[in-house]
């Protein structure tokens, strides 16, 4: 029969994946012959063998790829046949196996959890991983992705390991983290100043502490994490003083799905981004409290199933459903990933026994949030399983440093057509997450050979971030740097449409907390006409008085009170209201007079505020323990209503006076907390949804793209989404970077990108 040839190349993240010897095992299925090699952001491959081989190679590649590989586009063309005889994974022109992607890191896979069970080298061997699964982003320092650019540099592997790592049929064909017992990484255990070595020595300590209620700090894939029985009140509140954290929620690990069901509903959809390879921490809906402890006035349970093998080890032995799963760190500091840092915390009392290893972790990243509504995923933060993973967009990139925003901070750089996004940074205003953040610029620049030639900063004058632009002008490599500024929600709206290759004039909304605006002031709840280049701000919230600044932001009563006060004057102190009880009269009176005399006075369009005003008159929170909690609190009240209350638009101004005093009234008539988060939600999405309207009204867009922070919040999404699309519009939103502010850097780069075409 007569021969064919063709030429594929695959472009995507395919890289350190396992991907070659699918390749290999895919075309020996189908009697090819040919080649598979890596190339720059991709894999070249060869075959030819008959033609109706060919072709059944090509049809099923996608299907049985490895999990954590992600194809982005397959071109193919016929060539001449070279007459091959066999399939062979060839070695690039450079004499290396090139891989200059780097995946995230991948959860532990089923084969290796059972050689755990059966190989004599790797029974209860903690650091069991596969070509298809393991440590990858936390461990490298350089591509390409060798072992020897990685932290298992310093193990040399034994002759058993070395003979499966060259075995191209093996399961760990060139599995650059590959260990067994007798040549890998190995844990010590520390507790009452005594180390102890050897696992089998230290599996039983650290079942019996966790029993015991005790507190354990643990070396993980991206840093070190803080565990504590789920069960028990006393280690959780303890937990809670240790991490200074009085109300935000823990996350809690289980074993499996199975024993998630009697605590929390779970959708298909949730189980199987839980169960995925990415791992990352579900905030599902809850059924029965595990314990009040863990989260406290909240709805949901942040869940996350075990994806190292020495989590699955722990949860198979204890005795408790679950344990308190949180990265270790005091509140809000930068996670801990060295050895000599956790030691420190353990001795100045951050945990009771600590559990470490001999691997360094290069690059830290902590665990991963993500939501799931009726339209789709929402992700919180997008790190550990996430990073360093591109997105690609439909131009260059390359040269562009995204310096992103001062909260929840993300940064990216951009290589050819990829953008590749840093794991979650945290806040930047604290002294030690920006020393992180520089590291990690140099880092993840090192890392991918990048060298900035412009560089992206939000608007905000304030911002270390943008700070930090003018530091970095005089330093190497910075010099020659162009720079560019972005408004905040600009950007927000911008990284939808980079997400979706949107390159049009379409309506952005920006539902946010907090964003620098063109006029000084602070924005929020922008629905703006807008392409990547240009944006128009069509209609915004009223501007609400935060007496205070940031203070304001943080005591949420204050808002409540400016906004009563404004709806009811005087009256409002006689009003009949629960909040009365909580905030004296004295301290109310303090900042109405400095409302009216105009001290330390800000003015903000956030619809966060409305969010922190509403939940304070509810007096779910007067005082925000974290950044959202009362919008989270008000999410986790909401019962369905029929009712609704008016929205008025006045000029380019939504009026937020009349919700208030609707809000009070209803408190007045001893309508349940419950019933008036219903209302609100409504009266939310309908808000949205009119702005939208009238604005597609006048210039017939029917694209939609909605971001920021505010749409974590699942039944306004579910809302604002399904009334547009019920009216023929279509909406788009984040689904591979977080709506908050965690996606900003990606939507500097976008536009950014634009500009810059623009001007050649
Ligand atoms: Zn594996
Ligand atoms: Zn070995
Ligand atoms: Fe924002």
């Amino acid at each position: 029969m007569e021969k064919k040839a063709r030429h594929i190349h695959i472009y995507g993240l395919v890289q350190g994946v396992g991907f070659r010897p699918f390749i290999y095992r895919h075309a020996n299925q189908f009697g090819l012959a040919g080649w598979v090699r890596n190339h720059m952001a991709g894999v070249d491959i060869h075959v030819e063998g008959t033609e109706d081989n060919c072709l059944g190679f090509m049809n099923t590649l996608r299907d049985h790829a490895p999990a954590a590989s992600a194809i982005v586009s397959v071109k193919s063309s016929d060539v001449k046949t070279q007459n091959l005889q066999h399939f062979e994974i060839l070695k690039s022109e450079n004499g290396h196996y090139n891989i200059t992607d780097v995946s995230p890191d991948i959860a532990v896979c089923q084969d290796c959890l059972q050689d755990m069970q059966q190989q004599d080298r790797r029974s209860a061997y903690p650091f069991t991983n596969c070509t298809h699964c393991g440590p990858r982003f936390s461990i490298i320092r350089e591509i390409p992705y060798d072992r020897c650019n990685s932290s298992m540099n310093r193990f040399s592997m034994c002759q058993d390991c070395r003979h499966e790592y060259n075995d191209v049929l093996d399961r760990r064909f060139h599995a650059q983290p590959i260990s067994c017992k007798f040549c890998g990484p190995e844990y010590t255990w520390f507790e009452n100043d005594k180390r102890t070595n050897g696992w089998n020595n230290i599996f039983p300590e650290l079942i019996s502490a966790i029993e015991q209620g005790k507190i354990i700090c643990l070396k993980s894939t991206g840093g070190f994490q803080l565990v504590c029985d789920a069960s028990n009140d006393e280690s959780i509140n303890r937990l809670r003083h240790i991490k200074q954290r009085k109300t935000r929620p823990f996350a809690v690990m289980f074993c499996d799905i199975k024993s998630i069901r009697p605590y929390a509903y779970i959708t298909d959809k949730e189980e199987k981004i839980l169960n995925s390879w990415r791992r990352p921490i579900v905030l599902l809906k809850e059924k029965n409290a595990i314990n009040p402890t863990i989260n406290q006035g909240f709805d949901t349970l942040g869940v996350v199933l075990p994806y190292t093998p020495l989590h699955f080890m722990m949860l198979q032995k204890l005795k408790t459903p679950a344990i308190v799963f949180t990265s270790a760190n005091l509140n809000s500091q930068p996670l801990i990933s060295d050895n000599r840092n956790a030691v420190e915390f353990y001795q100045k009392g951050g945990c009771d026994a600590l559990l470490y290893h001999n691997r360094e972790i290069v690059n830290s990243a902590d665990d991963s949030v993500v939501n799931i509504h009726k339209n789709g995923i929402n992700i919180i933060r997008r790190s550990r399983g996430y990073v360093p993973e591109p997105i690609y967009l439909s131009r260059k990139v390359e040269g562009i440093l995204a310096l992103g925003a001062d909260l929840k901070n993300t940064f990216c750089i951009g290589k050819d057509q990829r953008v590749i996004i840093s794991q979650y940074m945290g806040d930047l205003e604290k002294f030690d997450v920006f020393e992180r953040y520089l590291q990690n610029i140099d880092k993840l620049s090192n890392l991918f050979h990048f060298k900035p030639a412009h560089i992206i900063h939000d608007l905000h004058p304030d911002y270390y971030s943008t700070k930090l632009v003018k530091k970095l002008a005089n330093q190497n490599g910075y010099e020659d740097c162009k720079k560019l500024a972005v408004q905040h929600h600009h950007a927000h709206i911008a990284s939808v449409m980079a997400e979706h290759g949107l390159d049009e004039k379409i309506i952005g909304v920006s539902m946010d907390g907090a964003g620098y605006g063109d006029d000084g002031k602070i924005w929020g709840s922008e629905f703006m006409v807008c392409d990547l280049n240009d944006y128009q701000r069509i209609l915004h919230l009223a501007y609400m008085p935060l007496q205070g600044g940031d203070t304001a932001v943080r005591e949420p009563w204050r808002l409540a009170l400016a906004m009563g006060y404004e709806a009811f004057r005087n009256d409002f102190f006689n009003l009949n209201l629960d909040f009365h009880n909580y905030i004296s009269k004295e301290q109310q009176m303090m900042i109405i007079k400095a409302i009216g005399a105009d001290i330390n006075l800000a003015w903000s369009s956030g619809m966060g505020r409305l969010f922190d005003a509403v939940a304070a008159l509810l007096n779910l929170v007067h005082t925000s323990g974290f950044e959202g909690e009362g919008p989270m609190k008000l999410e986790s009240t909401y019962r369905p209503s029929k009712n609704v209350y008016p929205v008025i638009i006045k000029g380019n101004e939504i009026q937020y006076s009349s919700i208030i005093t609707d809000v009070i009234t209803d408190l007045l008539n001893d309508v349940s907390v419950e019933e008036i988060s219903g209302r609100f939600h409504n009266t939310v999405a309908k808000m949205i949804s009119e702005a939208i309207m009238k604005i597609s009204d006048k210039n017939g867009i029917k694209k939609v793209a909605l971001s920021g922070g505010v749409f974590q919040n699942r039944i306004l999404i579910e809302k604002v989404w399904n009334g547009l699309s019920d009216n023929g519009y279509e909406v788009y939103t984040n689904q591979k970077v977080p709506c908050n502010d965690g996606g900003i850097s990606l939507g500097q780069m976008a536009i950014a990108a634009k500009k810059m075409e623009l001007c050649v």
